[in-house]
């Protein structure tokens, strides 16, 4: 009898085992249930992804496709990132023909109507810049054939942070659309967003407004929009065709340049060819300032603000080397 009480006992708690078990499953099937409505979205950029997640929070899953280390302008068109996008409601990317080489590709091979040109889930954040906002747009007509990788004017917005609040704006009316239950926490984290951004900008603008050295010379044409919102001035680029590498009478040109002019900082971001940008450095006596041109481009640039913080610092303490150096190199 008592092993009949017993096996009864360790049947019914097997019961409630199995009960609590199946009530477990039906728990995270809810759970992943509601992880399974959050809106996915893909970015092209890290810097895009950053600010999607800032304005997406909790309702949004985000992925990007180009690591903030790699020149935007190239990319493989990877299998694992067509895949990436064949599940994603939402693609957001910098437009002006940044991701031509490779984000059409990626676009084909994923086959997903959701994402294609004009569907509400694709978005061209290009479009939170007002008109004449645009820097460099190309008078007449453009030879492709030159390889001009900046065909429709300079595509590197992103690295002027008004943009970047433009294009929160711009990414929480879109989700505010796709996903309208949430559509107040979209539009109320974009303003949230905005303001961070602008009581940091203070700070990143005094530190360079003290600068005495406000003349740069840029590897590629990447750096338009900081300078411009930073009040430097760019004095020339090394590669003086975006994309191409640069012709040696072009850079022995500059370096002239540099020397009647200076001191100047020599730019370049951490993809480029850092060689040649510490040679015309060197030649024209300028401190070289390897920039994160992207967030998550070093360790440091471990988000959109942290990028701007490392940028006006390096500007700060390269400065010092530049009007010592350039100060010998004049005398
Ligand atoms: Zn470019």
């Amino acid at each position: 009898m008592l092993n009949i009480n017993s096996n009864r006992s360790a049947g019914r708690a097997a019961t409630v085992r199995m009960c609590v078990f199946a009530a477990l499953i039906v728990l995270s099937l809810t759970v992943s249930g509601q992880a399974v409505a959050k809106v996915k979205v893909v970015a092209t950029l890290a810097d895009l992804a950053w600010i999607a997640e800032q304005v997406g929070g909790d309702d949004v899953e985000v992925s990007f496709l180009c690591k903030g280390h790699r020149d935007p302008h190239f990319l493989p068109a990877k299998p694992s990132l067509a895949r990436k996008l064949k599940k994603a409601d939402l693609l957001v990317y910098n437009g002006l023909e940044l991701e031509i080489g490779w984000l059409p590709l990626l676009l084909d091979a994923a086959r997903n109507p959701r994402i294609r040109p004009g569907q509400q889930g694709e978005l061209n954040c290009a479009l939170a810049l007002g008109e004449g906002e645009i820097l460099e747009v190309p008078v007449g007509e453009v030879d492709r054939s030159q390889g001009d990788i900046h065909p429709l004017g300079n595509p590197h917005y992103l690295l002027d942070p008004r943009k970047g609040i433009a294009v929160g704006r711009l990414m929480a009316d879109r989700l505010a659309r796709i996903d309208p239950a949430a559509a107040d926490r979209y539009r109320s984290r974009a303003e949230h967003l905005a303001r961070e951004i602008e009581s940091r900008m203070e700070d990143w603008e005094a530190q360079v407004d003290s600068l005495a050295v406000k003349k740069v010379i840029v590897y590629h044409q990447h750096w338009e929009y900081l300078v411009e919102w930073l009040g430097l001035e760019i004095l020339g680029v090394i590669e003086n065709r975006p994309g191409i590498s640069p012709a040696p009478r072009h850079v022995e040109g500059l370096i002239e340049l540099g020397r009647l002019q200076g001191p100047v900082l020599v730019i370049a971001a951490t993809w480029d060819h850092i060689e040649a940008a510490g040679r015309v450095a060197e030649k024209t006596g300028s401190a070289l300032v390897v920039l994160p041109g992207s967030t998550y481009a070093t360790e440091e640039a471990a988000g959109y603000l942290d990028m701007f913080e490392v940028i006006c610092g390096k500007l700060e303490t390269a400065e010092e080397t530049a009007e010592e150096t350039g100060a010998e190199g004049g005398s």
